[in-house]
């Protein structure tokens, strides 16, 4: 039986959100990476605006090169909490059409479809909804490919960009690939295309047509794997993403604190986050931690098991909280705090909604509800009666 995968990959990610995030930045060239120092700076940069490709800046060039081609740019530093949360919202729409997703990077993934058709419509159609719900949500751009495997579809995704949708309909796959330079087959590197060049072969479709010895004797092992991904043959599966061990938030706060309702609201403010976190995985965690850092940066960390795995605030906030109260020494001060899940459940590995106990359902309906509005809104739409939003130096995540 034939399969269907698309491959979804935002554009221009870092730049893009920062852009969504910054009106002022729209239409500009945004760079986003390390300091460039007014072009003494030695980092490289991470993504870039598509406005700034135009002056030739790219991905993992030096940040001081960008900064000779684009002086006038806008140069950011990287949130990378930000874009993992907006990473998980992805995520989290993905789930929504398969559970066969395999994250390849923070903006990338391949989706396996082919048991959803029935339910959400074809392929390309799945495709279509997905772009829709990330450009309404997230208010980003995503480029998807779809084909009857994996490399052709990653190759498609990446032919219209930004903004593209490129279907191969089954059996198409090698005229797809045919008219495209050889550089585009994984596998191929500077050296390959070096010995194909030299032989006259530019183009996929000149692979294809050449013998499978031949290909073997010029290349060796490789030959046969470029012979295959050349007929756009490619029978890997889609992997599940590596299980996600914890999903944890931590928070330093601005100046040291003994406030027990500050710590207290804090941690209400963590929780919320690490279960909006594990909601978007499909995942439950089973033990609960709180990590503790008082003034003089003495740590510490109290961990509990519960009998049911949760994914909600309010099963995690308590647990949490008798963690902390457990940890709090009259008269220190206390400089940061950390909540995480971890021992995850996820659904695929089998327990289902009916498992959830009455008050549980309740609190997920709610959850549920929650988690659409802060894909729409971002994550300031949302505060607890009981959540004051503390001022703190930095909060991380993992
Ligand atoms: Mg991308």
């Amino acid at each position: 039986m034939g399969r269907t995968i698309l491959h979804v990959d935002m554009d221009a990610f870092f730049a893009a959100v920062e852009q969504r995030d910054h009106p002022e930045y729209a239409g500009k060239p945004v760079i986003v990476g390390s300091d460039p120092k007014e072009g003494k700076g030695r980092g490289i940069v991470s993504t870039c605006s598509y406005e700034a490709r135009k002056y030739g800046v790219h991905s993992a060039q030096p940040i001081s090169r960008a900064w000779k081609l684009c002086p006038h740019g806008i140069y950011v530093l990287p949130d990378m909490e930000k874009y993992a949360r907006v990473s998980d919202q992805m995520i989290g729409i993905f789930f929504e059409f398969t559970d066969l997703i395999e994250q390849v990077s923070i903006d990338e993934a391949f989706l396996d479809v082919t048991g959803s058709e029935q339910l959400y419509g074809s392929g390309g159609e799945i495709a279509l909804k997905i772009k829709e719900r990330i450009r309404r949500e997230l208010k980003l751009t995503a480029s998807v490919g779809m084909a009857g495997n994996k490399f052709v579809a990653k190759v498609a995704s990446d032919l219209k960009k930004p903004d593209g949708l490129v279907v191969v309909q089954p059996g198409h796959e090698r005229e797809f690939l045919a008219p495209l330079p050889v550089g585009r087959l994984w596998g191929v590197g500077p050296k390959t295309e070096a010995v194909l060049r030299k032989a006259g072969i530019e183009r996929i479709g000149q692979i294809a047509e050449l013998p499978h010895g031949d290909l073997i004797m010029r290349l060796g092992k490789n030959g046969a794997h470029l012979w295959q991904l050349a007929h756009g043959i490619d029978d890997r599966p889609v992997v599940r993403e590596q299980e996600v061990k914890s999903i944890g938030h931590e928070f330093t706060f601005e100046q040291d604190t003994g406030d027990r309702e500050l710590l207290k609201s804090t941690l209400l403010g963590l929780s919320e986050k690490v279960s909006v976190r594990l909601r978007a995985h499909h995942a439950r965690a089973r033990t609960i931690t709180v990590k503790y850092r008082e003034a003089d940066f003495s740590t510490y960390t109290r961990r509990v098991t519960l009998e049911e795995a949760v994914d909600t605030a309010e099963k995690i906030f308590p647990a949490a909280l008798g963690l902390l109260n457990s940890l709090l020494r009259p008269g220190i001060l206390v400089r940061l705090i950390g909540v995480s899940g971890s021992n995850l459940v996820t659904e695929s590995s089998g327990e289902q909604m009916e498992f959830f106990s009455e008050p549980q359902q309740k609190d997920r309906k709610l959850a549920s509800a929650m988690d659409a509005i802060v894909r729409r809104f971002g994550d300031s739409a949302i505060t607890r009666a009981a959540l004051v939003k503390p001022a703190g130096r930095k909060t991380r995540g993992n």
